[in-house]
């Protein structure tokens, strides 16, 4: 049985790989070098577009666990990564050429596998397809999937504001409260004194930025918090750090400058830096932000971006395994489907194409355990939320542990043991299915 993938990316090898594994052919269209994308450089599958860097291996990040979840269906993209490690700390740095080299001589080697060098501006109609063409997706494809989708329900673009997780927030240097008293206090409040914030407004302003894809033409309420900081010294503390009506509750001292954050997730172990969409460069992000005090640890499991990113709204219009509801042949998998990184893309392909090898096969797809990384970033995607942003590998996603740890690497140890050890017998149930 063959199985068409589009797009020879992160999520498209991955997708691949997991089919022609298991005895399926696959297809893959992919249309570079002929015509390229605003950020690849190559006609090389799987070409890493930016980082080097897989990210972490360690067992205590979600990443390292995301990563040992993945091998135990065999993932492509590890594989061709040991062949081309180079150092990186705790992190799985690669020489790009070799791996895409690897990733290509890996899926070549199977002889039911055909790539076609060929723009797809259409969604193949009948069979299965797994359409992985990532944030810079063709103009053309991008219409096709937008008929499918409806127009609301595909985004062009991506202005979000960091996110960090509640327990890496100092508790002294923060509070909880509404503006004015009002409402249920839900917001967590980062104040700054007015010396803190002259030094934080310095460092905004001269911080290194991302290469901008929008020129200036931003979408209203979407301005990058640096660009708004150029409007003057107290730009700032007239929009998104307005400091009236928010005093502390318990000393009821007034502040100059209030960064509010708000919950992120039903579980509240999620906050998103209100009004914080900003275009700087990661390492800046932490730099800057980490000079308001109760940001000075914050763990982000995401960064504020600004940049062309395709993806659909996943909780509107994917199930629980990247499937397009309505049209269940037809998968939308890597940066396309709402999930955000290297790793998170290629997971995504490569649990379309398990999805994919077990229908296939007369077999229903087991959800995945929410306790592992896969499964709650699945369920992350396909969970009906109105402000939808895509998401990145993180343990704030997970349910909470059974018993409390307080210190905050066993706590993370804890989370990956639970996701490896539940993650270990659902592969075994998979594969012997
Ligand atoms: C500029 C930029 C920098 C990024 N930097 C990082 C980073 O440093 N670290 C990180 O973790 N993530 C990064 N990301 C996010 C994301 O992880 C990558 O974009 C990742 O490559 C996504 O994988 P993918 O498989 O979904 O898409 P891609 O890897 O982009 O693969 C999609 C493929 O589909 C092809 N294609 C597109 N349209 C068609 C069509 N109609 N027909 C046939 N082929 C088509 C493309 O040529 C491409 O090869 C970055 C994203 C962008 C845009």
């Amino acid at each position: 049985m063959k199985v068409t993938v589009v797009g020879g990316g992160l999520a498209g090898s991955e997708a691949a790989y997991a089919l022609l594994k298991r005895g399926f052919e696959v297809v893959m269209y992919e249309m570079r070098p002929d015509k390229s994308t605003p950020a690849h450089k190559t006609g090389a599958l799987a070409e890493l577009v930016c980082s080097n860097s897989l990210k972490s291996e360690l067992l205590s990040t979600a990443s390292g666990t995301l990563k040992e979840e993945m091998k135990l269906f065999d993932s492509v993209v590890l594989r061709a990564a040991e062949g081309a490690r180079v150092p990186c700390g705790g992190a799985l740095g690669v020489e790009r050429e070799i791996f895409s080299r690897e990733v290509e001589k890996i899926l070549s080697s199977f002889s039911g596998f055909t790539l076609v060098r060929e723009e797809v501006t259409s969604i193949p109609e009948g069979g299965v397809t797994i359409l992985a063409t990532g944030p810079l997706t063709s103009e053309k494809m991008a219409a096709a999937l937008a008929d499918v989708t409806g127009e609301d329900y595909l985004n062009f673009f991506d202005a979000a504001a960091p996110i960090v997780t509640a327990d890496s927030v100092d508790p002294d240097h923060s509070f909880f409260a509404s503006r004015y008293g009002t409402g249920d206090a839900d917001y967590l409040n980062a104040p700054m004194n007015k010396e803190e914030y002259l030094a934080f407004y310095e460092a905004l302003t001269t911080a290194e930025r991302a290469k901008q894809e929008v020129d200036g033409n931003y979408f209203e309420g979407c301005m990058p918090i640096e660009v708004m900081a150029e409007g003057g010294v107290d730009c700032l503390r007239f929009g998104p750090l307005r400091p009236v009506g928010l005093r502390h509750p318990v000393t009821g001292e007034k502040y100059y400058a209030v960064l509010q954050l708000r919950k992120e997730n039903a579980a509240g172990d999620l906050y998103n830096l209100v009004g914080f969409q900003t275009g700087l460069t990661f390492p800046e992000q932490r730099r800057v932000f980490g000079l308001i005090p109760a940001l000075r640890e914050a763990e982000f499991v995401r960064y504020g971006v600004m940049h062309r990113n395709t993806f659909v709204n996943a909780p509107k219009v994917l199930d629980a395994e990247f499937r397009v509801k309505g049209r269940e042949g037809v998968y939308v998998a890597g940066q396309l489907s709402g999930v955000e990184g290297y790793m998170e893309s290629a997971m995504s392909g490569m649990i379309a194409g398990l999805s994919a090898a077990a229908r296939l096969s007369g077999r229903a797809f087991e959800p995945f355990p929410e306790t592992t990384v896969m499964g709650a970033l699945t369920r992350y995607i396909s969970t009906e939320n109105k402000d939808f942003q895509p998401m990145n590998a993180n343990f704030g996603i997970l349910p909470p542990l059974e018993a409390r740890i307080r210190d905050k690497l066993a706590r993370k140890t804890a989370y990956a043991q639970r996701a490896i050890k539940d993650m270990t017998a659902y592969a075994a149930r998979y594969e012997r299915a």
